[in-house]
C-alpha cells in the first residue's frame, strides 16, 4: 500500500510503498477513506523543536486523523465488525497504570500509545489500530467530516472540562480546533462569545460560526475590548489554544475572578509568567490544561451532538488533496482555515 512515512528525524518524508499491516486479536484494520493534516503532523513533517526532543521511534507512517471502514476484526473483537465506519482515539492507554484505573486513560502515564508516532499512522491505506481506540461513527457521515472527529472532540473537551453553559467564553486562536470550540460553545449554551485570533480570514469564519465579538489581535487591543464588552468584570472562561507567551500573559487580565482558564495550545520554552500573582492568585482563577479526549465521554457525548446535524462540519474542511500531494497540503496547511483533507 501507499503510506507517508516519517524515515529520519530531519524535515520531510517519503512516500513509499509498504505492507499493509497484520492484525493481532485485539485489533482492527481499516482502509482509510479520508485523513485530515493536524498541526502536529506538520510539526512532525517539518521537525520543528516541538517534536525534536520526543525522541519518536522512526520509521512510523505519520497521520492520526482519520475516517476508515473496518475490513478486518481480531478474534477477540466485540462490538465492532467489518463495514463500520470508526475514527481512530488517538491515545492508546495501557489499562493497566493508575492513571488508566482511575478514570484518566486518556493520559495513561505508562507509555501511552500515540497513532502516527509510536505507532503507524492513517496517512496510508490502510491503518491498524486496538479496537477500543475504534470509535463508531454514523455511516451517514461523509468520510472528509468523519476525519476531522478527533480534533472536534479535542475542542469539546476543552469546553466540556471548562463547563461553558450560561457563561462568558473567550476562544484565544482560530486554528480548526479553535474554530470548532467557538461553535461547539455556542451549541453548548455560552452567553459571549469572543474569538480571537491575528488572521483576520479566520475571524470571519469565526463570525460566521457562533462568534459575538471578533478580536484581531494584531490590530486590536484584546484586553481593552474584552473588559469593556464584560462591563469591566473579564469572562468566566477562556481557552487558549496559541502557545503565544504574550497571549498568556494577557489572558489572566481578560478573566473574572474564579474564573477558568483551559490551555490546549503547546509551547516549547519555559515560559515567562508575568501576571502570576495578581493574575492567577489574587483572581483565584481556575488553571487546567487538556490533553486529546476523555476516554470514552468525549466521544459519547460528540456522537450525541453529530446526530443533530446542527454543526457545520463543512466549515472546518480547507482542501481536499491526494495523499500523494502532501507537499501540497503541508504548504497548504499554514494559509488555510480548517483542514487540509488527505485521499489515499
Ligand atoms: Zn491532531
Ligand atoms: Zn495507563
Amino acid at each position: 500500500m501507499n503510506a507517508l512515512v516519517k524515515t529520519v528525524p530531519g524535515a520531510g518524508a517519503q512516500y513509499l510503498q509498504v505492507d499493509i499491516p497484520m492484525i493481532k486479536d485485539d485489533e482492527v484494520l481499516v482502509k482509510v477513506k479520508a485523513s485530515a493534516l493536524c498541526k502536529s503532523d506538520v510539526d512532525v513533517y517539518e521537525w520543528t523543536p516541538v517534536v525534536q526532543n520526543l525522541k519518536l521511534p522512526l520509521p512510523k507512517i505519520m497521520g492520526h486523523e482519520f475516517l476508515g471502514e473496518v475490513v478486518e476484526t481480531g478474534g477477540k473483537v466485540k462490538g465492532i465488525n467489518v463495514g463500520d465506519h470508526i475514527a481512530g482515539e488517538t491515545h492508546i492507554p495501557c489499562g493497566q497504570c493508575n492513571c488508566c484505573k482511575t478514570g484518566n486513560p486518556h493520559i495513561c502515564n505508562n507509555g501511552m500509545g500515540v497513532l502516527g508516532r509510536s505507532t503507524d499512522g492513517a496517512f496510508a491505506e490502510y491503518i491498524k489500530l486496538p479496537a477500543l481506540c475504534a470509535i463508531k461513527i454514523d455511516n451517514s457521515i461523509p468520510v472528509e467530516h468523519g476525519a476531522i472527529m478527533e480534533p472536534l472532540a479535542t475542542a469539546l473537551h476543552a469546553l466540556s472540562k471548562a463547563g461553558v453553559s450560561g457563561k462568558s467564553v473567550a476562544i484565544l486562536g482560530c486554528g480548526t480546533i479553535g474554530l470548532m470550540a467557538v461553535e461547539l460553545a455556542r451549541f453548548l449554551g455560552a452567553t459571549w462569545i469572543f474569538a480571537v485570533s491575528t488572521s483576520q480570514f479566520k475571524l470571519d469564519k469565526a463570525l460566521k460560526l457562533g462568534a459575538d465579538f471578533c478580536i484581531n489581535n494584531k490590530t486590536e487591543d484584546m484586553v481593552q475590548i474584552i473588559m469593556e464588552k464584560t462591563h469591566g468584570l473579564g469572562v468566566d472562561v477562556a481557552v487558549e489554544l496559541t502557545g503565544n507567551e504574550g497571549v498568556i500573559n494577557n489572558v489572566v487580565k481578560i478573566m473574572k475572578p474564579a474564573g477558568k482558564i483551559v490551555f490546549v495550545g503547546m509551547i516549547d520554552y519555559p515560559l515567562t509568567f508575568n501576571n502570576y500573582m495578581l493574575g492567577v492568585v489574587y483572581k483565584e482563577l481556575v488553571l487546567t490544561g487538556i490533553f486529546g479526549r476523555r476516554i470514552f465521554d468525549t466521544w459519547e457525548m460528540l456522537n450525541a451532538i453529530l446526530e443533530t446535524k446542527r454543526l457545520n462540519l463543512e466549515e472546518y474542511i480547507g482542501e481536499r488533496l491526494p495523499l500523494k500531494d502532501y507537499e501540497k497540503a503541508i504548504k497548504l496547511s499554514h494559509s488555510t482555515a480548517g483542514r487540509v483533507i488527505l485521499i489515499p
